[in-house]
């Protein structure tokens, strides 16, 4: 039997619920036996606040809380801005007996097309599109792309959103696990506003 993979790519500046319930709705439904959270390196169509090394220790903890989830450094430990044309590439050495799922919320598949390589990545993995309250599930016209829709429980949260809160003081505990609430209050993160 061919394994299963799922990918959730993402700046995790920091992790949230948001992520969690969505990979591991995607992981139930569609039977996939592991989910590799992979932390972006330098993202490169926006600006991260907490380091790599601090996104990565806030995504380890978060992965504790499932047997589904594994965090993969293949994106952290890469040099310069992350392509996931990349993190495929990586990801496909590296689970070569696998069949890959690369999972993006709505608001990223819309993106797509901005992306590096789009009809290439289409070949590469499938695309799980799972739906994010506030964003339109659109399908984008990608050459060979195909895309799976998986309606996954509403998780109304951002790490824009968490960010903010914790400059303005307000509290995080229902958005992040308390392992990630622990670690953003003890190494100070995200303190200055935006
Ligand atoms: P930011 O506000 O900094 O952009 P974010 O909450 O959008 O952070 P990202 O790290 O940008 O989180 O997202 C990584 C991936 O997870 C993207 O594919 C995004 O669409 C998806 N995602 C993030 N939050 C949710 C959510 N609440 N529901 C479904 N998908 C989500
Ligand atoms: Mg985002």
């Amino acid at each position: 039997m061919r394994v299963a993979v799922g990918i959730l790519g993402g700046t995790f500046d920091p992790i949230h619920r948001g992520h969690l319930e969505a990979a591991a709705s995607v992981a139930d439904q569609l039977g996939l036996s592991t989910i590799l959270l992979v932390p972006t390196g330098d993202p490169w169509q926006k600006t991260t606040h907490a380091s790599r090394e601090d996104r990565l220790a806030m995504t380890s903890l978060a992965a504790a809380e499932s047997d589904v989830f594994t965090v993969s450094r293949v994106d952290i430990d890469r040099p310069g801005p992350t392509y996931t044309l990349d993190t495929l590439r990586d990801l496909r050495e590296q689970y070569s007996e696998a069949e890959l799922f690369f999972i993006v919320g709505a608001d990223a598949l819309a993106g797509l097309p901005s992306w590096r390589s789009p009809e290439l990545l289409a070949e590469m993995a499938t695309f799980v599109g799972v739906t994010r309250p506030g964003e339109r599930f659109i399908d984008p016209d990608i050459a060979g792309l195909q895309v799976v829709r998986v309606d996954v429980p509403a998780v109304d949260v951002s790490s824009t959103q968490i960010r903010s809160r914790v400059a303005e003081g307000e509290p995080i505990d229902d958005l992040v696990p308390e392992s990630v609430a622990d670690y953003i209050s003890s190494h100070r993160l995200y303190r200055e506003s935006e």
